[in-house]
C-alpha cells in the first residue's frame, strides 16, 4: 500500500484541538496572511461562482479553485431556518488535492474551519479599507460566526470595543459570556441604531432569507467601514439599496459577487473594485475620511484554498489528525477488480 492512497482527515475534534493548541487568534491573523498571500498571486487560480442548489429552505454549494499545483473545493450549505430546528445555519467540508496526481492529500471539517477564514477574510478587508485608528465595531447578528468576526477585528484591526445586538437578545448574552475575559469592551444593544453609536466600523452577520433590510440609509454616516457578512445568496440581503449608492463597494470575486451579494440589488455595471486590486497597488482603497467603505463580502473559493493549505501545513508533525484510507490502491493499478476478489477470498 503506498502512503499516497492514506489521506489525512481533520475532524471537527481534531480541528477544535488544533485550534485551541495554535490560539485561536493566532489563527485568525495566520489566515488572513494566508489569504492575503493567495489575492496578491489571483491570476494564478481558476475562477468560477460556486454551484449552487437551490431549495425553497436553503442552499447546498460548491466552491472549487486551483493554483495549478493544488486544487481545492468546500462544500457548503446555508439554511437560515436550521436554527428553530437546533441545527447549524451553516456547515461545510473540504477536500485539497495534488494536482500532478488529481489524488486528495486533505479532507477537513470546515464548519468551524469558514467561521475562522470568515472572520480572518473581514477583518483583512477593514485593514485595507475601514477609517484609520476605527476602535469600536457594531456586531449586528451575533449567532455562530459572531465571536469570531470580534476576535479576527480584535486581532488583526485593533478593535477595542464591541456593541452587539440581535433580534433575539439570548444570542447576544451569549457572545457577551463567550467573549468575557477577551479584552473586548462589550456593550449589549437593544436595536441596530443603538449599535451602531459610535463605530467606525458595522458588521452585519444576520441570518434570513429574504431581502432583509438590517440598515437602513439614514443610520450609516460618513467615514464608515461596513463589513456586510450575511448577505450572500440571490434573494438574502442586509443593506437598504441607498446605502449601496453611497458607498466604494469592495468584492471579492465579481461575477459570484453580482449573483449573491448586497450588488445584486444594483444594475449588472455598476462600478464595484475586487480587493486583490488594492493588496496588489492595482486600485485605491479608501480615498477620503469621509467615504463610506463596503466589504460586500460572500465568502470566495480561493480564502478555502487559503484555509486548507494552511491546516495542511500545520498538522504535518502533529496528533491532530487521522489517516482515512480514502483510495482504491491495487498493487497493479489496472487490477481494481482483482483487488475485490483478493479481499473477497482473504475474508
Ligand atoms: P446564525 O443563524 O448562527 O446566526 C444568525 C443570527 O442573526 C441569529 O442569532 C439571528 O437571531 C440573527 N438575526 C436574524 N435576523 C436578524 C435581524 N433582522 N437583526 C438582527 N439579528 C438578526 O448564522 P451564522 O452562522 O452566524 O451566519 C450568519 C450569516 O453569515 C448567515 O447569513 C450566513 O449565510 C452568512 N455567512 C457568510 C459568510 C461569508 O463568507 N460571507 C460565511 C459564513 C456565513
Amino acid at each position: 500500500m503506498s502512503r499516497l492512497n492514506i489521506v489525512p482527515f481533520v475532524s471537527v475534534d481534531n480541528m477544535m484541538k488544533l485550534v485551541l493548541h495554535l490560539g485561536v487568534e493566532r489563527v485568525l491573523t495566520d489566515l488572513a496572511a494566508c489569504i492575503e498571500a493567495d489575492f496578491r498571486r489571483w491570476e494564478a487560480f481558476d475562477k468560477t461562482p460556486r454551484i449552487a442548489s437551490h431549495s425553497p429552505v436553503g442552499v447546498i454549494e460548491l466552491m472549487p479553485t486551483s493554483d495549478g499545483a493544488l486544487y481545492g473545493f468546500k462544500y457548503v450549505n446555508g439554511h437560515p431556518k436550521n436554527l428553530k430546528e437546533g441545527l447549524q445555519t451553516v456547515t461545510a467540508f473540504g477536500v485539497l488535492a495534488e494536482v500532478a496526481t488529481g489524488y486528495p492529500v486533505l479532507l477537513s471539517e470546515m464548519t468551524i474551519l469558514t467561521a475562522l477564514r470568515t472572520a480572518a477574510m473581514s477583518a483583512l478587508a477593514a485593514r485595507w479599507l475601514a477609517p484609520p485608528g476605527a476602535r469600536t465595531m457594531a456586531l449586528i447578528g451575533n449567532g455562530a460566526q459572531a465571536e469570531f468576526q470580534a476576535l479576527a477585528f480584535r486581532a488583526i484591526c485593533g478593535i477595542g470595543a464591541v456593541r452587539l445586538y440581535d433580534i433575539d437578545p439570548a444570542a447576544t448574552a451569549k457572545c457577551v459570556r463567550n467573549l468575557a475575559g477577551c479584552g473586548l469592551e462589550l456593550t449589549s444593544c437593544t436595536s441596530p441604531e443603538e449599535a451602531i453609536l459610535g463605530a467606525q466600523v458595522i458588521t452585519t452577520c444576520t441570518a434570513d432569507k429574504q431581502y432583509a433590510t438590517i440598515l437602513t440609509d439614514n443610520m450609516v454616516g460618513a467615514g464608515v467601514h461596513i463589513n456586510a457578512v450575511g448577505g450572500d445568496c440571490p434573494g438574502k440581503t442586509e443593506l437598504h439599496r441607498d446605502i449601496l449608492l453611497r458607498s466604494a463597494i469592495f468584492t471579492e470575486y465579481t461575477p459570484q459577487t453580482r449573483i449573491e451579494g448586497e450588488i445584486q440589488q444594483l444594475p449588472p455595471d455598476h462600478p464595484v473594485t475586487e480587493l486583490w486590486r488594492v493588496m496588489t497597488g492595482a486600485a485605491p482603497g479608501r480615498q477620503d475620511a469621509r467615504a463610506i467603505t463596503l466589504f460586500d463580502s460572500v465568502g470566495f473559493a480561493i480564502e478555502d484554498f487559503s484555509a486548507l493549505r494552511y491546516v495542511h501545513d500545520r498538522i504535518r508533525g502533529t496528533r491532530f489528525f487521522e489517516e482515512l484510507d480514502m483510495i482504491a490502491d491495487p498493487d497493479e493499478p489496472r487490477d481494481l477488480y482483482g483487488m475485490l476478489l483478493r479481499a473477497q477470498a482473504a475474508a
